[in-house]
């Protein structure tokens, strides 16, 4: 038998349990740096298959590493669990119909993600055992994809120093191994301090911070200009200093979200919001402090290890849908706004894909940006993306949750775990593929070493942390 079939047959043969750890994750729904039930959930289950698990890993609450085997090669199986705010929806609906209103749910499959990991990494430690195969598989726990830096923390920390190769996934609605660049980003807080006053009976004695506000997104408007052509800057107002027009607001902050190819133009285009910041608290009377919240790296893809995911995805196939299934996917499909269903018909029309995408070694480019991107400085990565939702899903939205359970996810799930266990086996009984794969990573970096964006004084932090009252 070979190894994919070897796998393959693991995996299915605990599906259930895959499928059960899943779904609680899902129905956990917790955000940055609050998975605690989720994190423990997944060390609980890798205990249970004799791993060594480091929970809090690098000092970080809800960060798990699991290690099975001994010594070289080290392949990490990258996984999440976090949820995003806002976006609760009850599973398999086909209208917006919140679970828990205002609550968080699973908009981008990370339940998924993370429990296709776990189903991974577990098989290859089957497979090391069946097979007498040396070194060491390890799975990643990776909290707060979203917005967090997780793994951005956790790099800096030095959990991935000792890694020979990293493979991962990500829950998607076509199937191709990513061989892709992605934009480095950070989020920086920036909090105004002023004075208040009544602001028709003394407004000369005010000075309003969200005067500061304002004019800082202002500024940073007309620096949009003179940005380069994939670099982006967000911003939301996350205190807009209370909700009464009568009073100078003493109090306004603002976090912002800057993004660029490298991460040496994230920090060129930090320092001049950084100054943005101070002009407009020079020209409103107030104080101006900042808080780092988190940064993500760039993407260095790995043509080596992609391709080698590629050819095991091709090896494995994708799976069949019945009836049912195709039925769901399609009236899932048709609650998607006239633009979506446009951009769905530009690309191919498909209900729910049945195709693996061809491999072009030359990286693409996503307008988005990852922490598996520091991942990827410090060691070879290569990550599929996996059809777990009908075609033409919109990212980060009910739709997604709502499919979050169903069997298409479970399936695609399912499948991401057979092409990261397969490639995994793979490299650790021929580490000739390590080795060709840290030649590429090395050319691909041409001397240059990952320098986190994050200062060293900036702790990982829930958002809730940072709400206003
Ligand atoms: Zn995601």
């Amino acid at each position: 038998m070979d190894d994919c079939q070897f796998v393959s047959d693991l995996i299915e043969a605990r599906r259930d349990d895959w499928i059960a750890v899943s779904d609680a994750i899902w129905d956990y729904a917790e955000i940055r740096y609050e998975e605690f039930r989720s994190a423990e959930m997944m060390a609980q289950v890798l205990e249970r298959e004799g791993f060594a698990v480091d929970r809090c890993a690098g000092g970080i609450d809800t960060a798990i590493v699991a290690s099975y085997g001994r010594g070289n090669p080290i392949v990490a199986i990258l996984g999440e669990y976090d949820a995003l705010s806002g976006l609760s929806q009850c599973a398999n609906q086909l209208t917006k119909k919140p679970l828990v209103p205002g609550g968080n749910g699973h908009g981008c499959g990370h339940n998924l993600l993370g429990t296709g990991a776990l189903a991974a990494a577990i098989a290859v430690k089957e497979y090391m055992d069946a097979h007498g195969v040396k070194g060491t598989i390890r799975y990643y726990g990776c909290p707060a994809e979203e917005g967090g830096g997780g793994k951005a923390f956790m790099a800096r920390a030095g959990l991935f120093d000792d890694v020979d190769v990293a493979f991962t996934w990500h829950p998607w609605s076509h199937n191709e191994a990513c061989n892709a660049t992605m934009l480095a980003t950070c989020q920086v807080f920036f909090k105004f301090v002023g004075k208040s006053s009544h602001a028709s009976g003394s407004p000369h004695l005010g000075r309003s911070a969200l005067d500061a506000v304002e004019l800082m997104n202002v500024g940073a408007n007309y620096l949009r200009e003179h940005l380069t052509q994939d670099a982006r800057l967000h911003y939301a107002v996350v205190n807009p200093g209370g909700r009464s027009p009568n009073v100078v607001q003493a109090e306004a902050e603002v976090l912002y979200k800057l993004r660029a190819p490298k991460m040496g133009e994230v920090r060129e285009i930090l320092d001049r919001v950084v100054e943005i910041a101070r002009g407009a608290a020079l020209m409103t009377g107030t104080e101006m402090s900042r808080q780092f919240d988190a940064a993500s790296a760039d993407m260095i893809p790995n043509v080596t290890l992609s391709s080698l995911m590629h050819r095991k995805f091709q090896e494995i196939g994708v799976p069949a849908y019945s009836e049912e299934e195709v039925a769901f996917a399609k009236r899932i499909q048709d609650t998607f706004s006239e633009d979506e269903r446009k951009a769905l018909v530009a690309k191919g029309g498909k209900v729910i894909a049945d195709e693996i995408d061809p491999f072009s070694a030359e990286p693409t480019f996503l307008a988005g940006s990852s922490d598996v991107g520091d991942v990827s400085w410090i060691v070879p990565t290569a990550q599929v993306n996996v059809a777990t939702w009908a075609f033409g899903t919109p990212g980060h939205s009910w739709q997604i949750v709502s499919q979050g359970k169903s069997s298409i996810a479970h399936k695609g799930m399912l499948l991401a775990g057979k092409v990261m266990a397969a490639s995994a086996i793979d490299v650790m009984r021929n580490p000739s593929l390590i080795d060709e794969a840290k030649v590429e990573h090395a050319t691909q970096l041409s001397g240059e070493t990952y320098q986190s964006l994050i200062p060293a004084e900036t702790v990982p932090r829930p958002i809730s942390r940072f709400q206003p009252v």
